[in-house]
């Protein structure tokens, strides 16, 4: 009789402290949970703000001109050098409305641009 009561006694301490081992276990589990989820989205931040900048960047570009400043402001009309109708004519600040091929000529040419230079001599 007292030896069922004491081995009944040890099952239940037994079986406290599996209870408690898997409760231990599910907390370590949920925290390793969490950890790997913020790390992960550690990561994925780091990944966009770098594919954000590599956006950026490469919207800059696209706006800025052969000259390293931003394009003058656009619309569609006729070029006052060459007079040809185009889809994009740059308006400058001076009034003259040039042509993407003939605004990245001036602008080469207002750079002293040596290569563009020495081609408008030889033809001329
Ligand atoms: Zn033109």
């Amino acid at each position: 009789m007292t030896a069922g009561l004491v081995a009944a006694g040890s099952r239940w301490e037994m079986f406290g402290a599996n209870i408690y081992l898997l409760i231990g276990l599910l907390l370590a589990g949920g925290l390793l949970v969490l950890i790997v989820v913020a790390i992960w989205t550690g990561v994925k931040v780091v990944w966009w703000r770098e594919q954000r900048r590599r956006a950026d960047a490469a919207e800059l570009r696209r706006k800025l001109g052969p000259n390293g400043r931003p394009y003058p402001p656009a619309s569609r009309g006729v070029c006052g050098r060459c007079a040809r109708a185009s889809d994009t004519v740059y308006h400058l600040a001076a009034g003259e409305r040039l042509c993407a091929g003939c605004y990245a000529l001036s602008v080469s040419v207002k750079r002293g641009d040596a290569e563009s230079t020495e081609i408008a001599e030889k033809t001329e």
